[in-house]
């Protein structure tokens, strides 16, 4: 019932969520196809051993990525669980299939439909960020709250394993990322950097598709986080979002902030919808929009 609800919604925002839901556009993009046994999971090589693990069958187009080093390996997300509600399939199957290392799981943000296989990864690493410390308990437990997950009550605790430092070096042997916090769609939200491959995955805060925002305040939030991004990227860079057509045109970026200008300044107007059941505010600018919900008070 939970995943038949999830397929509604998707449908019922066509037109808003256009791109998340429309899995055939794949042009200008240079990836390797990877052959891997499943029903569900496409995957693809981006080069310099990271790969995106699509499902391009799901309600929400997930796109999961996974980074090899030559000692271990992260995953980034793990997706929105249809694989194993409707197929019986596993995302570690498939990732069993491309690495033997040991794999620890980061997840992006915590919304649903990012961990709902959060189960099958017996390593979970944390971002180091004061609010997350705050809230483990000193066995490593950690409870997930309603509004960590925005959609149901799966996942209900985690155990911590490993916190990874913002900004700084994490070594996986013979290559490093770096996590950088990039609050905006929700205050958890890390991106990784891979800045020898020239890549970054930017999670939920910018993808192919409707930019969603939960609060009037995550305006001001999300600009502060691209005035960051762009202090720290290069156009060199190759973007890439955790929903949709996974590879997000570098001018994207610079395109997101006169959209926030726009809205700041009040020369693009809402329209008012009603998404889930929750009033809220639409916003386009060219070919993006964001949809920011109105349950402050
Ligand atoms: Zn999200």
């Amino acid at each position: 019932m939970k995943y038949q609800t999830l397929i509604i919604i998707c449908l019922s925002l066509t037109g808003v969520w256009q791109t998340s839901c429309n899995k055939d556009k794949r042009d200008n993009q240079d990836y390797e196809a990877v052959k891997v046994h499943s029903r569900w999971f496409d995957v693809n090589y981006l080069g310099d051993r990271i790969y995106c693990i699509e499902e391009p069958k799901s309600s929400q187009g997930n796109v999961s990525y996974l980074i090899l080093g030559d000692d271990r390996a992260i995953i980034f997300d793990t997706g929105c669980g249809e694989n194993e509600e409707v197929h019986g399939t596993k995302i570690k199957y498939i990732i069993d299939q491309i690495t033997t290392l040991p794999v620890t799981l980061i997840q992006s943000h915590f919304h649903f439909d990012h961990n709902q296989n959060i189960h099958e990864f017996e390593q979970i690493g944390f971002p180091d960020l004061p609010a997350l410390r705050d809230r483990v308990e000193e066995n490593g437990l950690f409870q997930f709250r309603q509004e960590d997950l925005f959609y149901g009550n799966y996942p209900s605790e985690i155990t911590v394993d490993e916190w990874f430092p913002m900004e700084s070096d994490i070594d996986l042997g013979g290559r490093a990322i770096q996590l950088i916090h990039v609050p905006g769609h929700s205050d958890e939200a890390v991106a990784i950097v891979a800045s020898s491959s020239k890549m970054i995955l930017l999670g939920d805060f910018l993808y192919n598709g409707t930019l969603f925002l939960f609060h009037n305040d995550d305006l001001a939030v999300y600009q502060h986080t691209v005035d960051h991004l762009n202090s720290l990227l290069t156009p060199e860079f190759r973007l890439f979002g955790a929903h949709g057509d996974p590879e997000v045109e570098f001018g994207q970026l610079q395109k997101l902030d006169d959209f926030l200008n726009c809205i700041e300044e009040g020369t693009c107007q809402f329209t008012e919808q009603t998404v889930w059941g929750i009033p809220a505010h639409i916003y386009n600018y060219q070919d993006m929009h964001i949809l920011l919900f109105q349950q402050d008070e």
